[in-house]
């Protein structure tokens, strides 16, 4: 929760984008603290609890001091605190390329419209599908090279609901549209082999820091 013009992060750390059409480029990144949607597969639950509230100026000086040619506000689910507007404000009044990962529960309406937004679709595995917000589609239809949409996948049901999902809302050859495996749950060949046998115009993609670190490893 915000207070005032303080903001909870959970933390400020440098690593390798993992996520999203930008994996691969060095990035600073800032987790806010707390979510509490409960999604089954979550690897940052630690983000709910033992934040530390900053100013907007501290947020922003930290993440920059990493030089890095992207920054990225992340969770917990960040848009649950209201300074998170303000924040992103002024990341893009000082660097080129700010991020920010959302799992897919509200509007981004109000997002800075320099933000590349990757919000997540969550698919029937994650427990809570039935939650997705889908008022942010016709914003993204309208703005598609602000938006990514990833879809974390557990199994062949979850490949095959977010296959509808993208042709049902026109999403498919319009927007990035990422698919990405659960580490260690559904295995990535299986994936792939889905992807290529439909022809489907998505971008495959690992969660790379959990390759190059230890998977359980935070900061990274
Ligand atoms: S929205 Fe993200 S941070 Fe929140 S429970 Fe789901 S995976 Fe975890």
């Amino acid at each position: 929760m915000s207070d005032g013009q303080r903001i909870l992060i959970s933390e400020i750390f440098h690593s390798i984008q993992g996520e999203s059409s930008f994996a691969g480029w060095p990035c600073a990144f800032i987790r806010l603290a707390g979510c509490g949607h409960g999604c089954n597969y979550c690897d940052t639950t630690y983000a709910e609890k033992d934040g530390v509230p900053m100013t907007v100026p501290e947020i922003v000086e930290k993440a920059l001091a990493f030089g890095a040619p992207c920054v990225e506000v992340t969770g917990g689910e960040p848009l649950l605190q209201d300074g998170v507007y303000s924040l992103l404000e002024a990341l893009c009044n000082r660097c080129e390329q700010v991020l920010l990962e959302t799992g897919g529960f509200l509007p981004v309406h109000d997002v800075d419209p320099r933000v590349r937004i990757i919000l997540d679709v969550k698919a029937p595995s994650s427990g809570v599908s039935a939650e997705n917000c889908l008022e942010n589609l016709p914003l993204a239809l309208r703005s598609p090279d602000r938006f990514e949409f990833k879809f974390v996948l557990a199994s062949r049901e979850d490949y095959l609901w977010s296959k509808e999902f993208i042709f049902s809302h026109r999403l498919a050859g319009t927007c990035t549209i990422i698919f990405g495996a659960v580490f260690g749950v559904l295995e990535p060949q299986l994936l792939a082999t889905w992807i290529l046998e439909d022809r489907l115009p998505v971008r495959m993609q690992l969660q790379l820091h959990k390759y190059i670190w230890n998977p359980d490893t935070r900061g990274v």
